[in-house]
């Protein structure tokens, strides 16, 4: 099975860049963060132990985080493909995965500027049920407030504060800048612009899909 790893800070588009992959071209989208925030949702003692990591910007303990993909990964839906959204965020996430074998594997690191990126999340609304991403300037949901897709609460995320999103471009830039070395390494690494819009921005990472 195909593996599709998407690297970028937060406010990158890499949220966004996998929902347009999923959408195209059928391979399962998993963003740890969604996971995460559902089990929050859920009230599950795995959400408990993430949520203060969380909202303050830091990571969720690998230990954690490994196990809850490793449970994903388990599920029968993923033959025809995934895109990891959002994880590996460090090296030991990284020798997880590369322990879980699969037919090819690419990474694709998105890059931004961090004051554009910073610029986005503030704007930016998520779907609190399926995690769709909106943005308030170019493209709120059609109803203020409901997801287009499923219906749901549309709110911003608790961490797209100034505070957590300044912290989560540190952590990014400590902890996962080395990650993306580490696929540069193993030679499946291409790297994207990630400025502007969305759609010109896909446009180059379609090219690298198939
Ligand atoms: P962003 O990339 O914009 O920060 P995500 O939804 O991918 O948004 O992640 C939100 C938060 O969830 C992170 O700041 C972190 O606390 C936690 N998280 C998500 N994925 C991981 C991971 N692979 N390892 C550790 N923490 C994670
Ligand atoms: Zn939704």
């Amino acid at each position: 099975m195909k593996r599709f790893i998407l690297f970028g800070a937060p406010g990158s588009g890499k949220g966004t860049m996998g929902e347009f992959i999923q959408r195209d071209f059928g391979y399962v989208r998993i963003s740890t963060g969604d996971i995460l925030r559902s089990e929050i949702e859920q009230g599950s003692a795995d959400g408990r132990r993430a949520r203060g990591h969380m909202e303050s910007g830091g990571l969720v303990p690998d230990e954690l985080v490994i196990e809850l993909v490793r449970r994903r990964l388990g599920r029968d839906d993923l033959d025809g493909g995934y895109v990891m959204d959002g994880y590996p965020r460090t090296l030991a996430q990284a020798e997880a995965l590369s322990a879980v074998p699969c037919a090819s594997e690419k990474a694709i690191a998105i890059d931004v500027e961090e004051d554009e990126a910073v610029d986005r999340l503030l704007s930016r609304l998520t779907c609190r049920e399926c995690g769709a991403i909106y943005n308030l300037r170019n493209k709120p949901p059609r109803t203020a407030g409901v997801c287009d897709l499923c219906g749901g609460v549309v709110e911003r995320r608790s961490d797209d504060n100034e505070q957590a999103v300044r912290q989560r471009f540190r952590v990014y830039a400590e902890r996962t800048l080395p990650v993306i070395g580490y696929y540069d390494l193993k030679g499946v690494l291409s790297r994207v612009d990630g400025r502007g819009a969305a759609a010109p921005v896909y446009g180059r990472v379609k090219e690298l899909i198939s």
